[in-house]
Formats: structure tokens, C-alpha cells, sequence
């Protein structure tokens, strides 16, 4: 298990190409053997992916990403399912298009969930047990009717909103398949003013600042912008927007959760 970035900004701010590789450089300690970012803009999503250290993700960037992006997930890989290529570095995009996620841990039954998708016609790009999450994840979109996640998504509104409660009951739908460990965040081209993250087993910290959020698989991650953060718990689920976080307990309810230092 190795890093997670994320950071979503308001439109004015795009930054999150350099708060996401700069919170990438700062887990680096802590080995890996590729990388990847996904920004979300205007224009829809931009991901790429490199073997390797973190300067081979870096330049490929520098040399054609968006400028304004506002949020941004970023990951460094320590292969458990699949060698370390390419095809297999994170983030995992859905076969559309419309969503990408990176993910720290270990899917145990992504087996049998690939053979079930791939009965239904599906293919697959890599060899790793997080592709299959995204494949779900977008199936369980277009299936969940956003009136089944009624409770507040802070800082949203509009299609946002409707976005961001879409996300909320297609991730509750996924990881109550999953079984393993996980932390998982997720952008999409639907919206680039929402990011919906989860975990179980795996550490997920959101860190609040002004005007943008945070979020890291570690609080290194994200700590050379702000000292306030929030705790994800087990099996939780989390909204997290330019001026707000919403945290959804495991029965589908948002729940207060204090702020530390
Ligand atoms: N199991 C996933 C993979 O092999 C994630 C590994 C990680 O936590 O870096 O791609």
C-alpha cells in the first residue's frame, strides 16, 4: 500500500497539479514503482500514468496538462495485483470515460467480480484489482437514483449536487461488494467540483483549508497547507467539495465529525 493524493480547489484557484505532485514527492519515502494523477477541469479529465520514479510522471505532465485544472488525485503504486506497467499504474478509468480512481489496498474478491463483469460483456485494460472497482463504480451510477442519498453534500449545488449524491450511493453500493482493503477516491467528468473518497482497513485523512480541501492516504500528504484535518472511520464515505466535507456513516447518514489540529 503505498500514496494518496487529492486536492479540489474553486476555479479561480487551479493548483491541483502542483499540490497533488507535491503531495506525491512528499510520500515518496515510502517506495513505489509507478504513478499517476487524474485532473479534472472544464475540458473533462486528463490522467497519466509512468513506471518509475515519480520525475518520469512529473515531466510527462509538465509537458501537456491542463493549467487550470481545480481537483486532482494523484497515487504511487506498490504492485500487489499485476506488474508494475503502465496499464496497471492507478488511476483506473471506467470504459467510458466518465470516471477515474486511484486506490490503496488489496481487493480479495476481484476475481470473481472481473469474471462477473466479463460475463456481461466488459473488458479490461490491466491486470489489477482496482480496475474492476471503476467498472462497478460506473455501473452503479447510472443505476442509483440520487434521491436515495437525500442528506447534505456540503458546498454543492445544482448538477454538483446531484453528482456528488449519484457518487455517494454508487460508492455505498460498490464497497458493500468489496471485499479487502481500501482507500479510494474517485473524480469524474460529470463534475470536477467534487471528489468521493472511502476506505476500509486503509487511512484516509481530509485536510481542510480556505477555499480547497485535502485529502491524503497520510497527512504528510497534504500538511505543507493547512494543520486541520478530519478522520475518515471505517467504512465511511466522504464529499469532499472547494468549501466543503461531508462525512457518510456505514448506515448512509451524515455525521458531524470535529476538526483536530
Ligand atoms: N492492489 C492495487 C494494485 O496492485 C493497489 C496497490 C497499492 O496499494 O499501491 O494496483
Amino acid at each position: 500500500m503505498c500514496g494518496i493524493v487529492g486536492h479540489i480547489g474553486c476555479k479561480a484557484s487551479q493548483r491541483s497539479r502542483e499540490v497533488v505532485l507535491g503531495g506525491l514527492a512528499r510520500l515518496e519515502y515510502r517506495g513505489y514503482d509507478s504513478a499517476g494523477i487524474a485532473l479534472a477541469s472544464d475540458e473533462g479529465l486528463y490522467v497519466r500514468r509512468a513506471v518509475g520514479k515519480l520525475v518520469n510522471l512529473v515531466e510527462e505532465v509538465d509537458a501537456d496538462s491542463p493549467a487550470d485544472a481545480y481537483a486532482g488525485i494523484g497515487h504511487t503504486r506498490w504492485a500487489t495485483h499485476g506488474r508494475p506497467t503502465v496499464a496497471n499504474a492507478h488511476p483506473h478509468t471506467s470504459p467510458d470515460g466518465r470516471f477515474t480512481l486511484v486506490h490503496n489496498g488489496i481487493i480479495e474478491n476481484a476475481d470473481t467480480l472481473r469474471a462477473a463483469l466479463v460475463a456481461y460483456g466488459e473488458t479490461f485494460a490491466s491486470e489489477t484489482d482496482t480496475e474492476v472497482v471503476v467498472h462497478l463504480l460506473a455501473r452503479a451510477y447510472d443505476e442509483a437514483a440520487p434521491a436515495s442519498y437525500t442528506g447534505a453534500v456540503a458546498g454543492l449545488s445544482g448538477t454538483d449536487e446531484e453528482v456528488a449524491r449519484r457518487l455517494v450511493v454508487a460508492m455505498r453500493a460498490v464497497t458493500a461488494q468489496l471485499h479487502g482493503t481500501f482507500t479510494l477516491l474517485v473524480v469524474s467528468n460529470q463534475s470536477p467540483n467534487v471528489i468521493v473518497a472511502a476506505r476500509r482497513s486503509s487511512p484516509l485523512v481530509v485536510g481542510l483549508g480556505e477555499g480547497e480541501n485535502f485529502l491524503g492516504s497520510d497527512v504528510l500528504a497534504f500538511v505543507e497547507h493547512t494543520n486541520r484535518a478530519v478522520e475518515v472511520d471505517q467504512d465511511e464515505v466522504v464529499v469532499v467539495s472547494a468549501t466543503g466535507v461531508t462525512v457518510i456513516d456505514p448506515a448512509g447518514n451524515p455525521v458531524e465529525r470535529e476538526a483536530y489540529e
